[in-house]
Parts: structure tokens; sequence; C-alpha cells
């Protein structure tokens, strides 16, 4: 086992130490000393991965622990050149990758989930420690993540097409499905490892081959993906990964979206930056699926069971510190349950939520990805506040992008935190009297996501489930997620679905044969 850092001698550490708590003079104390990784060699990889070849670029960036800002590696910062030869790598992998049966590829992506379970808690360290969550959400999102490669290693087997009754008799008509080609893959950094997977072991099983750019924050997930991919006897060409730094992201972003040899861009990412890639991808006509932000509703009626629903609130809204794009991020209260709903959130924030590192034991909130994040948090409590919110839990940054549990009272429609995504632990209680306003205050969002419905009379949850204009919806249940269901929003929160029996579609083509002359 080696420490995360490689080129951190012991000589340094008290270095290293003495450092962080210059940068961070005022952190936890349980914050105060070092943390290191313990991830084994070679699941710890920092080069690119091209062409079934570890690849340097000419030069690196560092990945920092959020909840420190120490850094924890070292990696290669891949360019427009070596994202280049990936394109080019896959290409020429997807000629061959297209031929092998279904079975062969179903066969390998099993490897690859059964390499992921025998490696979970390796891979459950490098999240927590490149994105911040805690330990325990990080085994899950592995587990969620290996899920995707065992679910698409089934359906790589029921990708099939149709025989059409034809209106001529001399006919027949066939529909074929058929692999896409190159796929682009550009994920972001609240799920390193599961937004990957949900894409490319769909791709991989409908006979694509794949380049995967992942968030500048993220990139050691990545990696590790790849060694196992490697190890799973994944051929060369067929998963590649090009990381690279914020600064080079838009050059090798320009080459993944306007290369003519890449079908499909697949991107999972903020709403503002879909656009920017769909755009450029409209010049050679790409197919595109797009996982965009949300803006989730959570509504709660008067006759809901309060125990549940807070639960789900619980739920809902402080994973990840509240860091996921189907985190709720308006909570809709009937007048009639109202307060006491606030009131046993309120216990439960108390009693639940402790903040710290992700590997401490006991943690449930790590740090916000960076502090960029964390002020526009603070930004929203402050617009809420000046608007009339009263701030019944939390409200303050601490250092570094740690950010206190908040929980805001009498929120408006007005206020910035009903407008836009928080991505943050920012609990807003908006009052309301009918289930007609609740609909509309629900439904006034230019995306669409997910949303929440809490609820025992059942005439009501069919009329709600019906008008939310989200592409997910919880009844009475607030952790959604599953590779059997399907993912995805209306509106501004993308196109397409991913996971269920819908997400392999994205990556194929339907092609009709007329097949004529038949002699009867
Ligand atoms: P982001 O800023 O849009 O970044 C996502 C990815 O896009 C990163 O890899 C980023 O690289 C890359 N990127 C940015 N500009 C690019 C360009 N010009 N060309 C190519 N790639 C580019 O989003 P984020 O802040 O990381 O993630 C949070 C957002 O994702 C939220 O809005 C959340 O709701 C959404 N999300 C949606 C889903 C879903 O399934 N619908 C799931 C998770 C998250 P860098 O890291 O180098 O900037």
């Amino acid at each position: 086992m080696s420490r995360l850092c490689p080129s951190m001698s012991p000589v340094c550490v008290p270095r290293t130490l003495r450092l962080l708590r210059q940068l961070f003079p005022g952190l936890p104390a349980a914050m105060q000393r070092l943390y290191s990784l313990d991830v084994s060699a070679p699941l710890l990889r920092t080069q690119g991965y091209v062409d079934g070849r570890w690849v340097s670029a000419a030069s690196v960036f560092p990945v920092l622990d959020p909840a420190t800002g120490q850094e924890i590696a070292r990696v290669s910062d891949c360019g427009p050149a070596e994202a280049k030869q990936a394109v080019d790598a896959a290409f020429k992998a997807f000629q061959s990758w297209k031929q092998r049966s279904a079975k062969e590829r179903s066969v390998l992506l099993r490897r690859w989930f059964d390499l992921m379970t025998n490696h979970k808690e390796e891979l459950a360290r490098l999240i927590t420690f490149e994105c911040g969550k805690p330990l325990q959400e990080s085994l899950s999102e592995v587990a969620y993540s290996a899920s995707f490669l065992e679910w698409f290693s089934e359906e790589a087997r029921r990708v099939y097409g149709d025989i059409v009754p034809s209106p001529n008799k001399d006919r027949k008509i066939l529909l074929l499905k058929q692999p896409v080609g190159v796929s682009s893959i550009i994920t972001p950094w609240n799920f390193p490892s599961a937004m990957i997977t949900r894409k490319v072991g769909a791709a991989l099983a409908a006979g694509c081959t794949v380049v995967v750019k992942p968030a500048e924050d993220t990139p050691l997930s990545a990696l590790a993906l790849a060694e196992l991919a490697e190890q799973a006897g994944i051929p060369a060409g067929v998963f590649n990964v090009v990381p690279c730094s914020r600064e080079k992201t838009p050059s090798v972003g320009e080459v993944l979206c306007t290369d003519p040899l890449v079908a499909i861009v697949s991107f999972t990412g903020s709403t503002a930056t879909g656009k920017v890639l769909l755009r450029m991808a409209a010049d050679t006509v790409k197919k595109a699926s797009m996982e965009l932000g949300g803006h989730a509703p959570f509504i709660v009626f008067d006759s809901a069971d309060i125990d549940v629903a807070v639960r789900g609130a619980m739920a809902s809204k402080f994973r990840n510190s509240g860091q996921t794009c189907v985190c709720s991020n308006r909570f809709l209260v009937q007048s009639g349950i109202h307060d006491r709903f606030v009131e046993q959130l309120g216990r439960a924030m108390d009693a639940e939520l402790r903040l710290g590192h992700g590997s401490e034991p006991g943690t449930t909130q790590g740090p916000l990805i960076n502090s960029r994040a964390a002020e526009k948090v603070v930004q929203q409590v402050s617009d809420a506040v000046s608007r009339g919110a009263k701030v019944l839990k939390g409200g303050k940054r601490l250092d570094g992008s740690f950010m206190e549990p908040t929980l805001l009272a009498d929120v408006t429609t007005d206020m910035l935190c009903t407008k836009e995504e928080t991505f943050g632990p920012l609990l807003p209680v908006i009052r309301f009297n009918t289930e007609e306003e609740a609909l509309a205050i629900a439904n006034a969002s230019n995306v669409g996501l997910a949303g929440y419905c809490y609820s025992q009379d059942v005439s009501q949850i069919w009329r709600v489930m019906e008008a939310l204009e989200t592409g997910i919806v919880g009844i009475n249940e607030g952790l959604l997620s599953t590779p059997e269901a399907s993912f995805g929003g209306v509106k501004e929160s993308g196109l397409g679905r991913e996971g269920s029996k819908y997400g392999i579609d994205d990556y194929l083509d339907v092609k009709y044969v007329c097949f004529g002359g038949l002699k009867p």
C-alpha cells in the first residue's frame, strides 16, 4: 500500500501539515492532521489512458483533497493532441469491437463489474479523497457505479431489432439496431465513478467505443476504472481516458465535440456547459445525450406521514452535502403540517448531521467541492435573508469549503435559492396553501429533473405525479436512483435517458432494411 502522494516523503509530512494549518488556520481540530489515502499502486494511476497505454502529457495538474486543500496527486494534463489520439484509437478499435458477439462484450463487462466489486474499498477511498464525500457514501457510489456495468452486461444480449409486417407480399421489413460509433463521454466531479459507468456500460454493451474526459477535480476514479478495464480484458482503444486541467478543458472539449470520427457526445454536468457542447456538436450533426442540472421541488402535503417526509427530506437534501443533481432544492410544505415538519426536520439535522473529513468514521457531511461552491451557497443565504427569510439552523461558511447545513423558513419565490440550483446543504422551506399553488411553484422552472411528493391521499398522488414537469418523481421516497429505472430530465435538464432498458438507445442507430423481390 502506498501513500497517495508518491512524492511526499516522511520528512516532508510535518512541513505539509504546517502548510495545511497556515492555509486553513481555523480548520476543525479533526482536520488538522494528514489524511492518507492508502490505495494500492495499480489503482492509483496518474497518466492518461489511450489505446491501451498509459501516456504522460507535457505537464501535470494537481488533484486536491477538498476537505484539507492538500495535494493528493499530480495527473497528466492531456491536451487536444492526446484527445485526438484517443478519438483515433477509439475509431480503430470500434471496427473490431462492434464485430464481437454481444455475449463476448457481456462477459467482459461482467468481469469489469467483478473487479470493481473486489476493489470497492480502494475505489471508495479515491472518491472520498478527490471529491470529499463520506466513505459510506463513496462505498454506495462504487456499488451504484459497478451496478451499471452489471446491468448493461445483461442488456448487451437483449438488443433486439424488429421484423415488421409489410404492406407488400414480396417484401420483408427489418429494423436492425447497430452501434453508433465513437462516443465522447464528459462527466462531472460529484459522482466521479458512477457518471462514467452509467454511460460507458451502455456504450460498450451496444458495441461503441469511448473517450472519457473526467472533471478536473476528480480524474483518479476515472483512471482507476481504466486500470480495472485493462485487467478485465477490455481491448486497447475501447475505453480511453484523457484527464485534463480546467485550462485545457475547452480545447479537449472541442476535439471531443467536433471531430468527425465522433458519433455521439454524452455529457453529464451543468445546463450551461451542456448548451456549449450542444452548439459545438451541431456542426457535424452528432447525436447528443445530455444529463444536466436540476432544481427539484419536494412537496409535503398536509396528509403526509411526517416521519417518512422528514426522513426523505434528510436523505434527498444532505447526500453528498447537497451536491447531487436530484437533491431537493425547494421544499414546499402545506400550511397545516408546516410548523411540525420544520421543527422535526430541525431536530433531525441536529441529531444526524456531522461535518468532517469523509474518511473519519461518523462523518455525514464532507466539504463542498471548492470555495466557489461554498460561496454560491453563502450568496443564496444572504440573498434570502435580505428578502425576509429566517435562518433556523446553520447559515455560515466554515473554513475551507465547509458549509454549515442550513435550514431557512419564510422563503418566498423571489429569492435566488428558489430560482437556481444550489448544489449545497441549504434547505429552504416555502409555505403553501393549495395543491394548485404548490404545482405552479414546482413547475415554474426552466429545468425538470427530479421532483418529490409526500402525501397519503392516493388521488392527490396521481394528480401530482402526472402534473409534475420532471423526468423522475419520488412518491413518499427520497432516494430513487437504481440501474433498473430510467434517469433523465425534461426541459433544460437534458436529452435522453440513462440506465434502464432505455439507457442503451442513445448508443444505437436503427437501420431499416427493405428485403424485396421475394416470390410468394
Ligand atoms: P460542469 O461545470 O458543467 O462540468 C461538467 C464537466 O464538463 C466537467 O468535466 C468539466 O470539465 C466539463 N466541461 C466544462 N466546460 C467544458 C467545455 N467547454 N468542453 C468540454 N468539457 C467541459 O458541471 P459541474 O459543476 O462539474 O457539475 C455540477 C452540475 O452537474 C450540476 O448542475 C448538476 O445538476 C449536474 N449533474 C447532472 C446530473 C444528471 O444526471 N442530470 C448528474 C450529476 C450532475 P472541468 O472539470 O475541467 O471544468
